[in-house]
């Protein structure tokens, strides 16, 4: 096999770059090393996954934020009701107990 990097021929397995699919000798199989083309691909995919994910961590952030707000403003309207239901008591016991 020939080493499309250097050329260079032997009898060696040839390995095969899973990102630009090229023949490499055991020198240049690495990306790095045989200045792949795939490889720019490869982390600008890697970039836009890791883009993507940030992207969507920030949003599930945001509807978690979102719910707790929406969570703590039921919570406080409840407890104003039982505050006025506590106070209607009060003037009720107060009417009753005095008529
Ligand atoms: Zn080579
Ligand atoms: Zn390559």
């Amino acid at each position: 096999m020939e080493c499309e990097y250097c050329h260079k021929v032997s009898d060696e397995l040839p390995y095969k770059c899973k990102f630009c699919g090229g023949t490499f000798c055991s020198d240049h199989r690495l990306p790095e090393n045989h200045e792949c083309l795939g490889l720019e691909k490869f982390k600008d995919a890697k970039h836009e996954e890791f883009r993507g994910g940030v992207v969507k961590a920030a949003k599930d952030y945001d509807a978690k934020v979102k719910a707790y707000a929406g969570g703590g403003m039921d919570t406080r309207k409840l407890a104003l009701y039982i505050v006025i239901l506590i106070i209607i008591a009060f003037i009720a016991y107060y009417i009753l107990k005095h008529v």
